[in-house]
């Protein structure tokens, strides 16, 4: 029988909570004694407190990763000894899924039920598919002739400083971590300080799992001061960052500012959806339509939030899109039937009820939603779509990164495409057509990391995930692609006698 809404009040209730660093292996306070405290977005209460690490904390963890990596206990392990760890820590996410889903669920406002799907089952799948790429990844010789032998090998990069958004605290913790350890490098890692708890979980988790202490460190502080001391660190090799466009920007200034190091960006979106007038407006796509503007409330980076519609198919698909709109439950996270969780905390929703304000000022026509869900605690929002958006308004323009929907009525596939183009942003787009000629050209056209045609999707382990233009930089997560942000490569040359 499916575990319920009291079910996982009872698990909420015994849950422990980490309030600590985990730093060389072990927990620490950060060294000013300092602590934030740390929200439960669904109902306002302070479910703990959480040390408030900085520069010094920073430090100390980066010389622990540092230590582990120069010590080579980890880095220099043969690979079927890391895949042999990292398939124990898939395990042991798996057998603690459910707790750990409930603290995430309790730290973001995100709905149980997406927890339980991304913890139980997206993180164990990327540990344990990065564990499999180690000891299944060749170095090349190059083709120099008779005299000489010349030897391309991959190193791991060093230590490499992980920066994490809110939005799915747990899953882009594995994204980054997974493949970083896996190739061999040392971490330190900060989770947004909204959502610290299932990353220090996974630290404990991973010790347990035979990781080397100091290979692994997890920072929880804030942007401006844990976050930048990453980034301007002189003993870091590599930044991977993943959150707004504008912090992205940051950390390319805190490398030019210090060592120089390479900084893999994935950044923030406006990703169009088109649906073309030869398009099935069936259930399926209805449902991509809603999965892609609302799942996890909108607060995700792919979200389709401009949805560029044939005006010869649009009533049909938005008298269809509101039905769904209206039936989605908006309420308490951890009840299983939940739809939509809170937004992550008031200020956030301060900022998405601004971007409605803003869709109503500019002359956009509000068919669902709009504004605070009545009669709960806690900062939510209910799914909102505007319809007759035109592609100059801001709530066209700008991420917003919560359940609005913006319908852009188009006549034909060019108007589509160029509307779709017209942005500062590339991490994805959907495409809904019949006809595959067309369904191609505008793949092909589409200024972006990911095309989903057909279907709402992000892809998954196997396909490298990262944006174009102001949506990230040439890094990407996923894939075999994602070990290339954490590896060296090296010329060895020998001349034969
Ligand atoms: P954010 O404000 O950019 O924060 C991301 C991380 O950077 C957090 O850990 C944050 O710390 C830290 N940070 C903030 N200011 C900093 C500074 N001045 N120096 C150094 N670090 C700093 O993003 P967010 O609000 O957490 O997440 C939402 C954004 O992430 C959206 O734009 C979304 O599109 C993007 N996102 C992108 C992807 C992708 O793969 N492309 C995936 C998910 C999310 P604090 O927590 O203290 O602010
Ligand atoms: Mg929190």
């Amino acid at each position: 029988m499916s575990a319920s809404a009291s079910d996982y009040h009872t698990i909420a209730g015994r849950l422990a909570f980490p309030s600590l660093a985990f730093i060389d292996g072990g927990w620490q306070a950060a060294a000013s004694r300092r602590v934030y405290e740390n929200i439960n977005p669904a109902t306002g209460a302070v479910i703990g407190t959480v040390a408030h690490c900085d520069a010094a904390d920073v430090d100390r963890a980066v010389a622990a990763a540092r230590a582990s990596f120069e010590a080579g206990a980890w880095s220099r392990a043969a690979p079927e000894v890391r895949k042999a760890v990292l398939l124990r820590l898939a395990d042991l996410v798996r057998a603690h899924a459910e707790e750990l889903a409930v603290m995430e669920s309790l730290d973001s406002g995100k709905t149980v039920k997406d927890c339980l799907n991304e913890i139980g089952h997206e993180v164990p799948t990327f540990f344990q598919w990065y564990a499999e790429l180690a000891d299944k990844s060749f170095g090349k010789v190059a083709p120099t002739g008779e005299k000489t032998v010349a030897m391309i090998v991959k190193e791991p990069v060093g230590v490499v400083g992980l920066v994490l958004p809110w939005n799915f605290p747990m899953l882009m913790a594995a994204w980054k971590l997974a493949p970083a350890l896996a190739v061999g490098c040392s971490a330190v890692l900060k989770p947004a300080e909204q959502t610290p708890l299932t990353a220090l979980r996974l630290a404990e988790l991973a010790m347990e799992a035979g990781l080397p202490a100091g290979v692994l460190n997890v920072v929880p502080g804030f942007g401006e001061t844990a976050g930048q001391a990453i980034g301007r660190h002189d003993d870091i090799d590599v930044v991977s960052f993943t959150g707004s466009t504008e912090v992205g920007a940051y950390f390319l200034k805190y490398a030019s500012e210090s060592n120089l190091k390479p900084v893999g960006l994935e950044m923030g979106g406006k990703s169009p959806m088109i649906v073309l007038d030869d398009a099935d407006i069936d259930d399926a796509l209805i449902a991509s339509a809603i999965n892609a503007a609302f799942w996890n409330g909108g607060q995700n980076c792919s979200a389709n939030m401009r949805q560029i519609v044939d005006r010869k198919v649009k009533d049909n698909f938005l008298q269809q899109v509101l039905d769904k709109t209206r039936a989605l439950k908006v309420g308490d996270p951890l009840d299983p039937a939940t739809d939509i969780g809170s937004m992550v905390s008031a200020e956030h929703r301060t900022r998405v009820l601004s971007y409605i304000e803003a869709g109503r000022q500019e002359g956009a026509r509000l068919l669902a939603g709009g504004g605070i869900s009545a009669g709960l605690p806690g900062f939510f929002v209910d799914p909102t779509v505007f319809d007759e958006v035109a592609p100059a308004m801001r709530i066209a323009r700008e991420e917003i990164f919560g359940p609005v929907l913006g319908v852009i009525g188009v006549n034909g596939l060019e108007e589509a495409l160029q509307i779709a183009r017209d942005t500062d942003y590339g991490l994805h787009a959907t495409v809904f057509t019949s006809n595959i000629d067309k369904a191609l050209h505008l793949a092909k056209r589409l200024p972006c990391g990911t095309v989903a045609i057909n279907g709402f999707t992000e892809g998954n382990v196997t396909t490298p995930f990262g944006g174009f233009k102001r949506s990230g930089s040439l890094a990407r997560d996923n894939g075999t692609e994602a070990v290339d942000q954490y590896l060296q490569t090296k010329t060895i040359w020998m001349s034969l006698r």
